[in-house]
């Protein structure tokens, strides 16, 4: 790899000098608004569970516009990232996102990668505002991609999606969802999504909810690994890397910093390339809304705030109690409740909500044990002598 393009270095500087000024406690950085829950596909990591119809209580046009009149309240303007389901099953998702662009928010696209992402809809999503769009690929060959997505030809679908989407100039972004079965396959991901020219890679490890519940995440070891891989590797790629539910990647950039740096969310990495200055998790810099129209951290995290747009969902991102807890590290428990990272990192909230119930508890997907210092911590727990290891010695992120 020749390093970052210019588009995803512009991404990544756009991304980063936006996150430095904001104030998560007043504005979420991306909300993520499932339109729907209707989908053609029935992917086994389906995080909404998505249906073949649409839901007849799903949020109406009207209560859909004013959803976003609210949104557009927050200061400065958050992305608005149309997702699902498979957004492209509402008619009125061009509306919406001409709507949103027209209120100043910058409007992200998820569409699924089906017989509906047409040429003509990836002109219209331009025309209307779209900024980006964003394909999910799995796998970097079809049997495997096409076994996530539970559909023969989806491979080739999301291929013809992504070239339609070229050629309306909308910029590119890819979705993996990285669990056991794909986890010895991702380094092959590079190239393909270089091929693809995208200007991100945003990397989800996988929280066990929805049907993902009936996939194997990865061990805290082969979490460590596959995120040490990535933050070595991210410097090499030509498109901007993203990671989800993964907070402990800015632990693992702290380390490679070298400088043990403990300032709070506020840091900024000493290379002031590799990472936002300010660490979005569930609830901090991040909000989600359901189909609808409940007001969650996290489509990760099913617990709601309340039902927008009756309640304003600006509200209920600054005041509800479990929003303001999910912004105080002093709030967790557990393991993270006791790190000196829980201001940059704090744990993937979703993560622990789904494999304990507790929402402020332990992450189980970190190897690191608190109160050691960065370089004797692989003294702790075996996973993280483990990881430790593999890191130091360049091995492959593939073992689960
Ligand atoms: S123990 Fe929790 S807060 Fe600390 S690095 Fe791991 S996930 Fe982050």
């Amino acid at each position: 790899m020749s390093g970052t393009s210019s588009a995803a270095r512009a991404a990544r500087a756009e991304r980063d000098g936006r996150l430095a000024g904001l104030d998560f406690d007043r504005s979420p950085f991306v909300i993520a608004w499932e339109l729907t829950r209707a989908c053609a596909y029935a992917c086994a990591h389906c995080r909404a569970d998505a249906q073949p119809r649409r839901d007849p209580r799903e949020l109406d046009t009207p209560r859909a516009l004013a959803l976003i009149d609210d949104i557009a309240g927050f200061d400065p303007a958050p992305i608005l990232v149309l997702t699902g389901g498979d957004p492209l099953m509402r008619r009125d998702v061009f509306e919406i996102a001409a709507h949103a662009d027209r209120r100043g928010l910058r409007v992200a696209l998820t569409p699924t990668a089906t017989a509906l992402t047409t040429p003509a809809r990836m002109v219209e999503a331009r025309a209307v505002g779209v900024r980006r769009v964003a394909f999910s690929l799995d796998a970097p060959a079809a049997a495997l991609h096409d076994r996530f997505r539970g559909f023969s030809g989806s491979f080739e679908r999301t291929l013809a999606g992504i070239e339609a989407a070229g050629e309306a100039g909308l910029p590119l972004q890819i979705n993996t969802t990285v669990c056991v079965l794909n986890a010895n396959v991702i380094e092959r991901m590079v190239p393909l999504i270089a091929g693809l020219g995208a200007v991100q890679w945003s990397v989800f490890f996988l929280v066990p909810t929805g049907r993902g519940r009936r996939l194997a995440m990865l061990s805290a070891a082969g979490h460590e690994r596959l995120i040490r891989w990535l933050d070595r590797s991210a410097a090499e790629f030509p498109f901007d890397l993203k990671i989800t539910a993964a907070p402990q990647h800015r632990r693992v950039a702290l380390e490679r910093a070298g400088d043990g740096g403990l300032a709070g969310a506020g840091y900024r990495f000493a290379d002031g390339l590799r990472r936002p200055a300010k660490g979005v998790n569930d609830g901090r810099g991040f909000m989600f809304v359901s189909h609808r129209g409940e007001v969650m951290p996290s489509g990760f995290l099913p617990l709601s705030a309340g039902r927008a747009p009756a309640e304003s969902a600006v509200r209920l991102y600054r005041e509800a109690p479990l929003f303001r807890e999910l912004r105080d590290p002093g709030a967790l428990g557990g393991k993270c409740g006791r790190c000196e990272f829980r201001e940059v990192c704090g744990g993937s909230r979703a993560r622990a909500y789904a494999v304990s119930g507790d929402h402020l508890g332990s992450d189980p997907s970190c190897p690191y044990q608190p109160g050691k210092s960065l370089s004797s911590s692989s003294s702790g727990s075996s996973e993280a002598s483990s990881s430790r290891a593999t890191a130091s010695g360049g091995g492959p992120p593939g073992t689960p």
